[in-house]
């Protein structure tokens, strides 16, 4: 396909709310979306992600709140006068039509002439890599290519935004890793405003230009990938994306302490509110007394060492409860040289990476 025809639009949600008796999908979320951007919504299981989602379609109606489509006003309208494309979990394909059947079919809805609807489904087909397989039928294509069948119903007939529901979660991981790149350099040729939903984490960070980092129906953070994973807004997300251990700090004037100790930080603390110290397992370093400079230190004791093929943890208990992990890349020798389980350790962390986190949900 070529470049898109019709512009991408801005999405504007504002106070939308949505209840199941006492269940609330969706606690008044306010979120921009920007004109042609990848963004990502990005929670656990049951936190408001395909309600949101239902919400952007128009299959469910909210409680409250206002929803705009570029200067458009869309609450009110029915799912097909948004002029959207969906991909859906399931697929949700027709299985008794072949392949071109189901990507023609919202051209059909839209009467297109035969010619035009032929040559979109065609180009349809090219753009997701399954030009020739129109006369397929659905049951003899595998579950990759039946999402790709999916993803070009979605957008063969050029809509302005792009809607998908965990479309990944039925591949296994090798095809699910491919389709990702897969469907970034389509958003990037296509360039519609696209709302992707997600459970998984590192999908999340691999795909998007922004997440949205949803809890119980409420918009926790929104970033860049970046920022959601090294400056998280408070515990929840640094806690849902990625590993990290949080230690107790305690605030004394301008400084913070950790054991007692002020930590050396490379940029003032977030305000008021209770701390805790963000420790990734991949930003520790393993001291062994040589090294100068800056590094706060964390001494214990090591209570484990788990070889997993190209990195190794290495699992240190602090003591009053406390645990901490490193990941360090194995390479030759690494793995002798590291301090006995049971001996004494010193772990370091450089000001940089030495987060402080508002410890609330
Ligand atoms: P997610 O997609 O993030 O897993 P959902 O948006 O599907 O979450 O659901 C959010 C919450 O709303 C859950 O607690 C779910 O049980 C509830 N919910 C969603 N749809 C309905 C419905 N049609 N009836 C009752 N409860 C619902
Ligand atoms: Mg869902």
């Amino acid at each position: 396909m070529t470049a898109a025809t019709q512009e991408a639009l801005p999405i504007t949600i504002r106070g939308v709310t949505k209840t199941y008796g006492a269940v609330h999908a969706l606690d008044n979320v306010d979120l921009d979306v920007r004109q042609g951007e990848f963004l990502t919504l990005l929670g656990p299981s049951g936190s408001g992600k395909t309600t949101l989602l239902m919400v952007l379609a128009g299959f469910t109606r909210p409680d409250q709140g206002s929803l705009r489509f570029g200067d458009d006003e869309v609450i009110r309208k029915p799912p097909h006068l948004r002029n959207l494309g969906m991909v859906f979990q399931s697929y949700a394909l027709f299985p008794h039509m072949t392949v071109a059947g189901n990507v023609g079919y919202p051209l059909r809805l839209r009467r297109l002439a035969k010619a035009e609807l032929t040559e979109r489904v065609e180009r349809a087909l090219d753009t997701v890599q399954l030009g020739g397989f129109g006369e397929r039928r659905i049951d003899q294509l595998s579950g990759g290519q039946k999402q790709r069948v999916a993803l070009a119903r979605a957008i063969v007939f050029e809509p302005r935004i792009l809607l998908m529901d965990e479309p990944l979660s039925a591949l296994d991981k090798k095809l699910r890793d491919r389709m990702q790149i897969e469907l970034r350099h389509l958003h990037e040729q296509l360039g519609m405003t696209t709302v992707y939903v997600t459970h998984d984490q590192r999908e999340a960070l691999t795909m998007s230009d922004r997440i949205a980092v949803i809890n119980h129906g409420r918009l926790m953070q929104l970033d860049d990938p970046q920022h959601i994973y090294d400056r998280p807004a408070n515990r929840f997300v640094a806690d849902f994306i990625g590993d990290s251990a949080f230690l107790p700090v305690e605030r004394q004037g301008e400084a913070v302490l950790y054991d007692g100790q002020p930590l050396s930080l490379s940029e003032a603390p977030p305000h008021g509110q209770d701390l805790v110290l963000m420790v990734r397992p991949e930003r520790l370093h393993l001291l062994n007394g040589g090294e100068g400079g800056d590094f706060n230190r964390l001494t214990g004791r090591v209570s484990d060492i788990v070889y997993q093929g190209d990195s190794y943890l290495l699992v240190a208990d602090l003591g009053n409860d406390r645990e901490v992990s490193l990941r360090g890349v194995v390479r030759r020798d690494t793995l002798a040289a590291l301090p006995a389980v049971g001996g004494p350790v010193t772990l370091g962390l450089s000001p940089s990476d030495t987060a402080l986190i508002v410890d609330a949900p």
